[in-house]
């Protein structure tokens, strides 16, 4: 049998009948996204909302574990989970309590409380770097270490992998350009300086690539996620991040570890599944169970650079700082997340549901011989329109199909399934049961059938 090929007419067709489907079902959504055209531009809190596969986004009513209900009163199963920010689930009791506790005592004073060396004390346990610092977003843990990182070098540039996301840092929204040096990725707005000046990139697992650019002199740090999961899930190949270590120990460069959505390998995150020593690891979104909360780790050497190059006087007013980091409702939320939500057991229960999800798309496609892969990290998975494993994030940038990926995720949302907007990948929260899982085997199956039989 030869594989299926997409009928692009038949997928068109089907699109207009699910946006029809989306649009008779969702009349109070509806009735809010006009309301929302007076005071918010495109009629959303944040821009990025108007990217969702209806023509106007869901409004929510409520959400509790991994489940939600819109406005409209149909309930949903979440494997977007916020894109990470509500991997604990939503409203996980433990730091609900904690949060409404911590609310009557005292949101935020400058002051720390018992909570941040708890939070810190199980940072260092799980991911190993010794010493801790909390701010409110990933973007800002790291903004921070490559701040600290160009300080405590004295070099200027930072290196980064082809389509990564790290959040909104200026420095990385670079992709490799027809020279091979880095230029600025589509849809940069208003970019400070042109990228060159700030930054390198090699595609992840590149190691020629990666010593070419380090060799250069001038790269103060390494950011990484250790598998990319923003323009889809790539994994490292075996030894891959060895290699890297030992390049960056050998050419003077740093090395952070982003883990914001990483931590789904495991409970200290890649990092720690895969026994890694990066000088930094960076992690926000899910720690403090869906309130703003992000930290940064560095090791003892690192602390001590840092001692000898940064002035106390300097604190706060140096481009580090933010004067709600580290308060107190963060901490608080921090501490109940990690001690009593995103546990180990917690994790001997997710990631076997992501196993099932993968074995699930994968007998689907199987059955209907469409020739698509699935990838799975720990407690995530995710599938491509590709073929065989990507290998780096050039292969599935170029296996990128915006119409399809829009028809499957309208499709499985008028069906009750909520993905990931940007790609098909699927989280697994402490709340999500096998029941969740299987519902959106059925539902990916039914598009399946409709896209191909
Ligand atoms: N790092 C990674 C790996 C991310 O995926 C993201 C967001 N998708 C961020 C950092 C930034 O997170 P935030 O927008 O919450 O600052």
């Amino acid at each position: 049998m030869t594989p299926r090929t997409l009928d692009r007419t038949r997928l068109a067709r089907l699109m207009s009948d699910e946006l029809a489907a989306f649009e008779a079902a969702n009349p109070r959504s509806r009735a809010l996204f006009e309301r929302a055209q007076g005071s918010m531009l495109d009629g959303v809190p944040m821009n990025w909302m108007v990217k969702w596969a209806g023509a106007f986004p869901l409004f929510v009513d409520e959400a509790s574990g991994a489940h939600f209900t819109d406005v409209d009163g149909h309930e949903y199963v979440d494997f977007c989970l916020g894109d990470t920010g509500a991997m604990a689930g939503h409203t996980p009791e433990a730091t609900r309590l904690a949060v409404e506790a911590q609310m009557r005592r005292g949101i935020t004073h400058m002051l720390p409380t018992e909570d941040a060396i708890v939070a810190a004390d199980e940072l260092r346990r799980r991911f190993g770097p010794r010493f801790w610092q909390f701010t409110l977003t990933a973007t800002d843990a790291n903004r921070f270490v490559i701040r600290l990182a160009r300080h405590i070098t004295g070099r200027s540039k930072v290196l980064v992998h082809n389509h990564c996301y790290h959040g909104s840092v200026d420095e990385t929204f670079a992709v490799i350009g027809p020279d091979g040096g880095a230029t600025a990725r589509r849809g940069n707005i208003g970019m400070p300086v042109a990228l060159a000046e700030t930054t390198r990139v090699v595609e992840i697992n590149d190691l020629d690539g990666l010593e070419r650019e380090l060799a250069q002199g001038d790269v103060a740090v390494c950011l990484f996620e250790p598998a990319l999961t923003n323009v889809g899930i790539v994994l490292p190949d075996p030894g891959y991040h060895e290699a890297v270590r030992e390049l960056t120990l050998k050419y003077g460069t740093l090395l952070i570890n982003d883990e914001t959505h990483t931590i789904c390998a495991g409970p200290g995150g890649y990092t720690r599944a895969h026994g890694l020593h990066p000088d930094f690891v960076t992690i926000g979104k899910t720690i403090g169970g869906g309130i703003p909360a992000a930290a940064y780790g560095f090791t003892e050497e690192v602390a001590d650079r840092i001692h000898a190059a940064i002035e106390r006087e300097d604190s706060d007013v140096g481009g580090i700082g933010g004067t709600l980091a580290g308060n107190a409702l963060s901490l608080a939320a921090i501490r109940a997340t990690l001690t009593d939500v995103l546990t180990e057991e917690a994790f001997e229960r997710m990631i076997p549901l992501a196993e099932r999800f993968e074995d699930g798309v994968n007998g689907v496609l199987r059955a209907h011989d469409v020739p698509w892969h699935v990838t799975r990290l720990g407690a995530r998975a995710e599938y491509h329109f590709l073929a065989q494993r990507p290998r780096n994030g050039t292969d599935l940038h170029d296996a990128a199909d915006p119409a399809l990926e829009r028809f499957l995720h309208l499709w499985a949302m008028n069906r009750g399934v909520l993905m990931t907007p940007f790609h098909n990948m699927a989280l697994m929260s402490p709340a999500t049961i096998e029941a969740d899982v299987d519902r959106h085997t059925a539902v990916f199956e039914a598009a399946v059938v409709a896209l191909f039989e």
